[in-house]
């Protein structure tokens, strides 16, 4: 393990695709996170395993960031290693309707040219979620119609014991969650298996793309906040707790959905988390619910279950 600074520096910025203090907020959807001592930003596959052997060789916390569409991000950056994933794409179909994808292909691109193209099943769970093929896998991204590892066959991870190949069965998956990639892990990318349907899917795909323009607002932001606890609608115990149209700085709980926050006017990361934080309590005070965040908020000094190295912990 180096555990000197001036030895992991030159370590890290001995490769091409290493930055340091690299701003964050342009990664996200949010458009809020200062810079990261130091960003790696692989384009091929053996950058991206490059990246992530320095990754267990050094002492620094590390955080795989796909496309920012799920997380919130500290102004003052995060002390540590952020492995960015969304610039190595590779796809390539294998017959028989399969087709191994990388972690960094955008998702909104594998419904519009593989699932539309195809006719496939699929596009009514998937459509209009915006992120990598990484990310949707570790939030197991979905909507009522269903989510992205129910047509995953394989997925392939990095880890700190070495590659790894995991057979995507209903149990390794539930709500927004997985139990195959902790937080240590990388997705490097999976094998999916679609179906073809019956129904025309380019008629769903503009169903969902036009009910996600009425009713999901508009800006800066990472979707829902919060998961629904099992049996509630999160926006709607948001709502009936008067919150809608609450401001903190630049920051607004969305009048036109409440469990969606928007950086409105250059809000900071405390705005956002005030406003989180808020929504919590109060939902908790009425309730007696615990709202449980979806959103991914990354503190300066690791993540909200830290990201540095422990083994007891379920990503
Ligand atoms: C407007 C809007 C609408 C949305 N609608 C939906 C929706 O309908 N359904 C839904 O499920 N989500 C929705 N989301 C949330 C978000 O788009 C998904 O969770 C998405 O799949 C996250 O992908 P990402 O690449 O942006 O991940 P990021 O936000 O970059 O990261 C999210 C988490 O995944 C981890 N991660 C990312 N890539 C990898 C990788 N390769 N290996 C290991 N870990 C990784 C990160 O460490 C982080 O913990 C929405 C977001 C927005 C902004």
């Amino acid at each position: 393990m180096i555990q000197k600074e001036s030895d992991y520096k030159s370590k890290l910025l001995s490769f091409s695709f290493c930055h340091s203090e690299y701003i964050l907020a342009p990664h996200t959807y949010y458009k809020i996170g200062g810079p990261a001592d130091f960003a790696l930003i692989p384009k091929n596959e053996v950058e991206l395993e490059q990246s992530y052997q320095v990754l267990q060789q050094i002492s620094l916390p590390y955080f795989i960031l796909g496309g920012g569409t799920n997380v919130l991000i500290s102004d003052k950056g995060f002390r540590g290693v952020v492995l960015i994933t969304s610039h190595h794409k590779e796809f390539k179909p294998l017959g028989n309707d399969r087709y191994f994808i990388s972690g960094g292909v955008e998702l909104d691109w594998i419904v519009r040219e593989v699932l539309l193209r195809n006719n496939y099943e699929g596009v009514g769970a998937l459509t209009g979620i915006p992120g990598t093929i990484g990310g949707a896998l570790f939030m197991n991204a979905g909507t009522i119609n269903g989510c992205i590892c129910e047509w995953t066959e394989k997925v392939f991870l990095l880890s700190p014991d070495g590659k790894k190949e995991i057979d995507i069965k209903s149990e390794l998956y539930g709500y927004r969650s997985q139990r195959f990639c902790s937080m240590y892990e990388l997705i490097c990318g999976a094998i999916f298996r679609f179906q073809k349907s019956d129904k025309n899917q380019q008629l769903v795909y503009e169903h969902y793309m036009n009910r996600r323009r009425e009713k999901q607002p508009q800006g800066y932001c990472c979707g829902s906040v919060f998961k629904n606890p099992a049996g509630y609608h999160a926006g709607k115990l948001i709502e009936e707790c008067g919150l809608k149209g609450t401001r903190k700085g630049g920051a607004v709980i969305s009048p036109i959905h409440a469990n969606f926050i928007i950086n409105e006017n250059n809000a900071t990361f405390d705005d956002v988390l005030f406003l989180i934080r808020l929504i919590r309590e109060k939902v908790y005070e009425k309730f007696n619910i615990k709202l449980e965040e979806e959103v991914r908020i990354l503190f300066e000094d690791g993540c909200l279950q830290t990201c540095k190295h422990s083994k007891n912990q379920e990503g």
